[in-house]
């Protein structure tokens, strides 16, 4: 989290996107809001934004962000993120196309750029009678968002079925193939800190009955609709399960499913979703992270760690305990 809000724009910020601009090939802009790009749809504008075409751009403005100091954020479907109403005030790197190609690795294994759509590699896996992706068939991620919170669902996660991950640190200009020991994946998390980048990632899976992968992608997909909100905005689970226990439960056991803090609100459905209804602010969705931790301290003495990463300025900052 920032310490302040962001200032007027900064002249180094302006002076990044023209250096970008005038080499890369992908998008560069200047005061872009970031809400459309997140689930939460709520937050401010990034100071620049670059949305990469190739390896080549990342490059370009990896030296730029580098020489200038600049603070960078990578953003991939931005299904994971609460950025603040103030924006982020650095370069946000924005991995999309040109970065969302899938390809087969060998005779068991699938190769996809970090900006590719997770379910859609799983599926392009099943296509071809390969089984290990089902369990993310409806996780809304890129593969590199992905790769980066260690994502899963029904019991396994990506670090199951990860070979490598070929990483671009920003700040240094260069490319390293890491292997799952090297990310150290844990629940939820990687050692990949800010400046480091997923281009792509290996996956090595196993021969599977094309029926029976189709059968268990159907159930996990059945029973997303049947236990999951979908009706507002939301980041999925809002905060991480405590060893052994269930944050949801945690959560409606103190007694705040549907409680409201301005236009942020817990679900009735599954109480680990949090919406951002319509005019909410991201200082909504977060005041109401800090009450509901807080609540949940005092019932259960148990302090939930926030799953969605919290990105920018917020008053109160200091009040949500963000790691264990
Ligand atoms: C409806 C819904 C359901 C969900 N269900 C699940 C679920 O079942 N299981 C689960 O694990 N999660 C779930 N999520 C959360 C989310 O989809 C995952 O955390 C996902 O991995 C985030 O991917 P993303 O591309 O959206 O990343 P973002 O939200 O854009 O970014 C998340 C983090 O990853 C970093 N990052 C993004 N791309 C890269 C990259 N290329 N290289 C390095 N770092 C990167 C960002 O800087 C940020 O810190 C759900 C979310 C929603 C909205």
């Amino acid at each position: 989290m920032a310490g302040s809000p962001v200032p007027e724009l900064d002249e180094s910020l302006r002076l990044a996107a023209d250096e970008i601009g005038a080499v890369a090939a992908g998008r560069v802009a200047l005061r872009e809001p970031l809400a459309p790009f997140t689930s939460f749809r709520v937050g401010g504008p990034a100071g620049v934004l670059v949305e990469p075409r190739d390896e080549k751009d990342l490059e370009v403005a990896g030296a730029v962000v580098a020489r200038l100091g600049l603070d960078v954020l990578i953003l991939g479907r931005g299904t994971n993120v609460l950025i603040g109403d103030h924006g982020f005030p650095g370069v946000v790197i924005r991995i999309g196309k040109g970065f969302e190609w899938i390809r087969a690795a060998g005779e068991d294994g699938v190769e996809a750029g970090g900006g590719a759509n997770l379910p859609q590699v799983a599926n392009w896996a099943r296509r071809r009678s390969l089984a290990g992706m089902e369990f993310s068939v409806a996780i809304p991620a890129t593969v590199g968002g992905g790769v980066a919170m260690n994502a899963g669902a029904h019991g396994s996660s990506l670090s199951e079925v990860l070979e490598s991950a070929r990483v671009c640190y920003l700040n240094e200009g260069r490319t390293l193939e890491l292997s799952v020991d090297e990310l150290q994946m844990g629940y939820r998390r990687t050692a990949l800190g800010p400046g480091r980048l997923v281009c792509s990632a290996r996956f090595r899976l196993q021969p599977g009955e094309p029926a029976e992968i189709a059968a268990r992608m159907e159930k996990y997909r059945s029973h997303r609709s049947e236990t999951q909100p979908s009706e507002a905005p939301n980041a999925g689970s809002t905060f991480r399960n405590p060893p052994g226990q269930s944050a949801g439960s945690l959560i409606e056991a103190a007694g705040l499913k549907g409680y409201r803090v301005a236009g942020a609100e817990v679900s009735g459905k599954h109480a680990n979703f949090f919406f951002a209804r319509p005019g909410a602010l991201a200082q909504d969705v977060f005041d109401l992270m800090v009450f509901v931790q807080s609540e949940v301290q005092k019932a259960f003495g148990v302090t939930l760690i926030p799953e969605v990463r919290i990105i920018g300025f917020f008053e109160g900052a200091d009040a949500l305990r963000t790691s264990a």
